[in-house]
């Protein structure tokens, strides 16, 4: 689904990623982390193309980023994005936030959406705040809300970045419940996160990063049992 193959990434004279070399299959659920800096959250944004990658070449969906007849639209339809403020609109309804882009860029029906749009609000379990707005909602619940929304455009992929840092400690885990519920059901996930937990228990894969670089790549028990990098174990013996 996305192929990173050789990839640099530059802010100016600030070089942020390194030959990143990584390939995510199909329902793979990818956790990556690193200490703040390391350069997770421009690993993700290259994905759909928020950020341009300066060198290398990197593939998601099988769509080359660089290649100038690139769809990017389409694939940031097919491309989900939650981030860590959940960005809803304030003046629109929780339904209005949902259908907003699939009636509008997709096309849909506005009875269709808001059928699909409830739908997906029972599988987030806040099925009654259909007419609420974002500011009658805890930080879980718009999270929540952020995760239907994209979901609402069907995806093949959902990227996520730190969503789960901006909300209090009890509200973690409602969030981190919905996302556990979409990798069982086989979404291909890339999740920057430093809940380890869920790191543990749902990725397939773990990435360390540090300093722009993929430092290791393991499985999730040999990552938290064994690390073999130096900076690895430094990294968890602070977040654990
Ligand atoms: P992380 O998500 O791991 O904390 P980031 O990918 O946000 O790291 O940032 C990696 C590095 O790139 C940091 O040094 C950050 O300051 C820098 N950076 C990120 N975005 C920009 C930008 N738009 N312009 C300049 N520097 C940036
Ligand atoms: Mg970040």
């Amino acid at each position: 689904m996305i192929t990173f193959h050789q990839v640099h990434k530059h802010f100016g004279r600030l070089h942020v990623l390194k030959d990143i070399n990584l390939t995510i299959g199909q329902g793979e659920v990818v956790v990556v982390v690193g200490p703040s800096g390391s350069g997770k959250s421009t690993l993700l944004r290259c994905i759909n193309k928020l950020e341009t990658i300066s060198e290398g070449e990197l593939t998601a969906l099988g769509v080359r980023l660089s290649d100038k007849k690139a769809d990017i639209n389409k694939l940031r339809r097919d491309i989900g994005m939650v981030f860590q403020h959940f960005h809803l609109y304030p003046h629109m309804t929780v339904l209005d936030n949902i259908t907003l882009a699939p009636i509008q860029v997709l096309g849909m029906k506005k009875a269709d959406a808001q059928d699909a749009a409830r739908y997906l609000l029972a599988k987030v379990g806040i099925p009654e705040k259909a007419e609420s707005y974002p500011s009658q909602l805890s930080g879980g619940q718009q999270q929540r809300v952020a995760i239907a929304r994209g979901l609402a455009m069907k995806p093949k992929v959902m990227l996520f970045d730190e969503p789960t840092s901006a909300l209090d400690p009890e509200m973690i885990g409602e969030v981190l419940d919905v996302m556990k519920t979409l990798a069982r059901e086989g979404m291909t996930m890339v999740v920057v996160t430093h809940e380890m937990g869920f790191a543990r228990e749902v990725a397939h894969r773990i990435i360390f990063m540090d300093e722009g670089r993929i430092i290791e790549e393991s499985e999730p028990e040999a990552f938290f049992t064994n690390p073999r990098e130096a900076r690895a174990k430094l990294f968890l013996s602070r977040v654990i």
